[in-house]
């Protein structure tokens, strides 16, 4: 598995399979073949389906800038991946070449034929069996394990993450208006924070902070704000809220909170290994519902959980994601994506309080609740793996973009 560094990436929203994978993209192209006087690049699958409301077309000829770029939306020609791209790079002697590209989920990209730079494998357990199994053995914690292969290094860079994580939500607690694109969408972050309801419990108030911060990182993402992939774009609302939640009431040290991060991060990469965090390959389940795990991993270590308590909770929090299917209206990443990530950040909290009570009684694994959700995700009708043409997607007409 990977570095925490390659999970947790900070970028610009929307998505990362649909924004931050063709930037990244672009900006290989641009680096490597600085001689290109200009590109076509075709969009395929849900890249063609989805890309205009996720910004991708933008995000390429942004990147590009000033090469002149066409960018074709292909919705019929089968591709191997739903997340394919062609980029055809003309030069002056009139010769030109053509890349395949594959955007994998969580900003990563493959690109045929060349060599990426490397994202280099740091830990060689396969699964979390395996994890668990070398903790076990060496009285190690899961911040430990992560310690032990990624240095205190990784630590500092966990850091940034958090910084970004909190100043998302705080920029999206101060905007108001709508988001952009033809739903009109309006952004409830502060107003939802600041609503007075009579009588309203303490457990009320708390679940309401969580939720508002839930909106307020889910409409920077909508906007095209600067946000961290916890796994995905689409997702990142989900675990900053909680967190942030957690370091507020509780108010525990900033460190511990980061080491939440890198217990949230092992199981996201389990995840990211052996299942999918991607929309498109796998549904909802591999993005909102992978947050709602890493997030219920994360605020189980604050809590206190045992190695056997973590595992639980992120396995409930994944086994009542099961089946959630990934249909954004008009393909903006908007309904019903941000208010998914509010209700996440709710269920990543109840899936602990699960966990604490009945970790003992419970025996499905971890790796088991992965192979079931990408199974599940493999079952899904293409029409709900972020096509757009499924569910509420169908069911909501949207009018176009002008
Ligand atoms: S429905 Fe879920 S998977 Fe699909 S775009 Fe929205 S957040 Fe991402």
């Amino acid at each position: 598995m990977k570095s925490l560094r390659y999970l947790y990436r900070i970028g610009h929203g929307p998505s990362s399979s649909h924004s931050i994978g063709p930037y990244r993209a672009a900006k290989y192209f641009r680096k490597n073949y600085p001689n290109a006087i200009s590109y076509d690049v075709t969009l395929y699958g849900s890249l063609a389906l989805t890309g205009r409301g996720h910004l991708t077309d933008k995000t390429i000829k942004e990147t590009l800038k000033p090469i002149d770029t066409k960018i074709v939306f292909d919705y019929k020609t089968p591709v191997p991946h739903p997340n394919t791209m062609d980029f055809t790079l003309y030069f002056e002697d009139g010769s030109s070449i053509t890349k395949r590209v594959f955007s994998v989920g969580g900003g990563a990209i493959k690109i045929e034929g060349e060599v990426e730079e490397a994202e280099e494998e740091v830990y060689p357990e396969k699964n979390f069996a395996e994890i668990s199994a070398l903790c076990r053995e060496k009285g190690w914690s899961l911040v430990d394990y992560v310690r032990h292969y990624e240095g205190e290094e990784i630590f500092d860079y966990l850091a940034k993450v958090y910084k970004q994580m909190m100043e998302t939500i705080n920029k999206g607690l101060s905007a108001t208006g709508e988001l952009p694109g033809t739903l009109h969408v309006k952004r409830r972050a502060y107003e939802f924070l600041t609503s007075i309801y009579e009588n309203e419990s303490a457990v009320g108030r708390a679940y309401r902070s969580i939720m508002a911060f839930a909106f307020a990182t889910g409409e920077e993402n909508a906007a095209g704000g600067m946000v961290v992939t916890a796994p995905t774009c689409g997702s990142a609302a989900t675990m900053p809220a909680l967190l942030k939640y957690y370091q507020k009431v509780y108010e525990v040290p900033q460190k511990k909170v980061i080491e939440a991060l890198a217990v949230g991060g092992v199981f996201g990469n389990v995840i990211k290994q052996n299942g999918s965090i991607s929309g498109a390959e796998a549904g909802c389940q591999a993005e909102i519902g992978s947050a709602c795990s890493m997030t219920a991993a994360a605020y189980a270590y604050l809590k206190g959980l045992s190695l056997d308590g973590i595992e639980c909770a992120a396995e409930v929090a994944m086994e009542h994601s099961l089946g959630s299917t990934c249909d954004p209206v008009g393909g903006y990443v908007q309904i019903p994506c941000i208010e998914r990530n509010v209700l996440a950040a709710t269920r990543a909290e109840t899936a602990v309080r699960l966990a604490e009570y009945a970790a003992d009684t419970r025996s499905i694994s971890f790796d088991t609740i992965v192979q079931t959700m990408i199974e599940t995700g493999r079952d899904l009708k293409k029409a709900y793996r972020e096509t757009s043409k499924g569910g509420l997607a169908k069911e909501i007409k949207v009018s176009k973009e002008k």
